[in-house]
């Protein structure tokens, strides 16, 4: 990676650390929320061989326009149009309710740019990664594979982005079976 990109990327970094600050994951354990966007980004990466520093900064942001006061037009600022429109594109709608934001993603999956759906693949390897083995505290196995399905259901929208990541995907489906339950992947 030059030097501009991986400065690129720190950027994000520093600046999605500054945004989740205050954050929290569901687990028992209450994880540092920026946790997760690191771990997206290395998903990338190391599951997926994504390069692309766009993406890699995209991942790192996924969830600020989400889950923090920041905007659109700050990540654009501060970041450039491409990496912005990226954010946006896997940022769900908060003036719906979330049963429907849910179905949103699968219906509207195959809309997503391909780095768009890169970032959706490893945020969901990410999530579902997190459903096995730190669960939020308090969530049945029936809650958990509801979960795990609904995750399945986007990704199925957008197979053919990146092998090494469905294939990894997959391969979490069939250990959430093990653990929760079967009904996942066939
Ligand atoms: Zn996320």
């Amino acid at each position: 990676m030059e030097q501009d990109n991986l400065t690129l990327v720190l950027r994000a970094m520093h600046f999605a650390a500054d945004r989740h600050r205050d954050q929290r994951r569901k687990d028992r354990a209450a994880s540092p929320y920026i946790n997760h966007p690191i771990a997206v980004a290395e998903v990338l990466c190391t599951v997926g061989g994504v390069h692309d520093p766009i993406t890699i900064a995209a991942g790192i942001l996924h969830d600020t326009i989400e889950d923090t006061e920041t905007t659109a037009e700050e990540i654009r600022q501060h970041f450039g149009q491409d990496i912005g429109a990226v954010v946006e594109e896997v940022t769900d709608d908060k003036s719906r309710p979330p049963p429907e934001r849910k179905q949103l993603q699968i219906d509207e999956a195959h809309l997503l740019s391909d780095r768009a759906r890169l970032v959706k693949l490893a945020d969901k390897i990410c999530n579902v990664r997190d459903i096995i083995e730190r669960p939020p505290d308090g969530w049945s196995a029936e809650r958990r594979r509801g979960y795990v399905a609904w995750a399945l259901a986007v990704v199925d929208r957008i197979r053919g982005t990146n092998r090494p990541m469905e294939d990894y995907f997959d391969s979490l489906c069939r250990r959430a079976d093990a653990h929760l339950g079967p009904g996942l992947s066939a």
